[in-house]
């Protein structure tokens, strides 16, 4: 390629080519009841292994466990280690016909219109409902399981694949795979990732909506653990599984702290498994340094933020907030306890979690709750309670969600809401930090 093409200016145009990179807007973030969880903040070496699309009867390719069931493969790889895995599983993909067969190596390679769990016209030898002895025996050993949604329809349209129609086929889906886990096991799921992980829904929501409804969190990895990407052959599907890691690793040992390591418990575009292939050596690699590999819901148990330790003051604060109903977590599972607090964040602190219902109506009904808060705003729902308990005002009609709270306000909102006084402090600009503290201090 001549320089000329590689940095100079395309032919009629001034601006230099290619453009210079923009700087990346900053994307809103807002306080949610439902947190993504990829990775937390942690001193201690401790990480999770979540695998995807299981559970899976039909043995590894290539096989090197005469025809073992993968699951149990991989669930025995665990524990010979001591971990405990996080199975994400979905219920039965034997509804998603009719299918055509996809192109191996393809996005669509298990079914060109739908997915198919272990693969297509294979359908009963994964999933759930196809597999109650592989969920049994993964309860057994220890493993947690979420809910990847009972038949690994997206939840929404994306490209080349049938989604599901709407908010209510969503929850309708997670709820067959929950009623399965329930009825069969009484296992209570509490972790959840859509299909696909593509979170939009039709008619303005999205999957924290659906996890809302269903009181999950969101379950999100940190770390590609190789079981999705192709490579050219096994041999470099299982390198890649494991080479990143000990390079990571050597250069840190404390690399892995606090991370969520995804791999998948299914067959990858290629029809091979690799995470049968590289499993047990990462799991190796991970206890050599020192670390445990615990559940997803183990490890948020221990430290449950992105960015504050457990036992730092806030990572105490907002732990005890939590336990009694309060929302005091951005969507990204970040506490920021030195931003500024706003009005609106303030409404969703104390209401947050009581919302998923209001909200869903108000974006139905189509009419803004403030003239300046848009119905679909994360916040209107938790606005208008907060109006409706008489803690927060909206003069002339305007809440202002993005506006700073003032003194006078947090003293309106501390009498009002939590029944005593403000106590004498400097509350000029709030910070999460500072309100975290005022909150958690309350006796219960
Ligand atoms: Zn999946």
């Amino acid at each position: 390629m001549s320089l000329r093409k590689s940095s100079g200016n395309a032919p009629g145009l001034k601006r230099p080519w290619p453009l210079p990179p923009r700087r990346p807007r900053p994307e809103a973030v807002f306080l949610s009841p439902v947190r993504r969880v990829d990775r937390v903040a942690t001193e201690e070496r401790v990480c999770a292994v979540v695998f995807y699309d299981g559970p899976c009867r039909l043995p590894a390719n290539p096989d090197r466990f005469r025809g073992k069931a993968l699951t149990l493969v991989l669930a025995e790889m665990l524990e010979r280690c001591g971990a405990k895995g996080t199975f994400c599983v979905v219920g039965d993909t034997s509804g998603n016909y009719p299918d055509r067969p996809g192109r191996r190596g393809d996005p669509a390679w298990s079914g060109a219109a739908y997915d198919h769990c272990p693969a297509i016209r294979m359908d009963d030898q994964g999933g759930a409902v196809h597999c109650p002895d592989l969920i049994a025996r993964l309860l057994a050993g220890g493993h947690e399981l979420a809910n990847h949604s009972y038949s690994h329809r997206p939840f929404g349209p994306i490209p080349g694949r049938r989604g599901l129609s709407g908010l209510e086929a969503a929850v309708a889906d997670l709820r067959k795979l929950q009623g399965v886990l329930e009825q069969g096991w009484g296992y209570p799921m509490s972790l959840a990732s859509p299909p696909r992980g593509a979170e939009h829904i039709r008619g303005g929501f999205n999957a924290y909506d659906a996890y809302a409804l269903m009181g999950y969190q969101y379950l999100g990895s940190s770390f590609d653990g190789g079981g999705r990407r192709t490579q050219s052959g096994r041999g470099a599907e299982a390198e890649a599984g494991w080479r990143t890691m000990e390079r990571l690793l050597l250069a840190d040992p404390d690399a892995f702290r606090g991370q969520i390591i995804s791999l998948r418990d299914g067959f990858n575009a290629a029809g091979r498994t690799p995470a049968a292939d590289c499993l047990e050596r990462q799991l190796r690699l991970l206890t050599d340094h020192g670390y445990q590999v615990v559940t997803v819901s183990e490890l948020l148990r221990r430290a449950p933020f992105r960015d504050v330790l457990p036992e730092s003051p806030a990572g105490k604060d907002a732990r005890r907030l939590l336990g009694e109903g309060w929302c005091p977590v951005y969507q990204d599972n970040t506490l920021r306890p030195g931003a500024p607090l706003t009005r609106g964040e303030l409404a969703m602190m104390a209401f947050g979690r009581e919302i998923a219902h209001r909200r869903v109506a108000l974006i139905r009904s189509g009419r803004a709750p403030f003239r300046d808060v848009a119905p679909r705003h994360p916040y209107a729902a938790a606005a208008v309670l907060a109006v409706e308990s008489g803690a927060m005002t909206a003069e002339g009609g305007r809440f202002r969600p993005e506006a700073a709270v003032t003194e006078a306000e947090l003293r309106l909102f501390c009498t009002v809401r939590l029944g005593r006084e403000l106590p004498p402090e400097n509350w000029e600009a709030v910070t999460h930090g500072q309100f975290l503290r005022l909150a958690a201090s309350l006796p219960e």
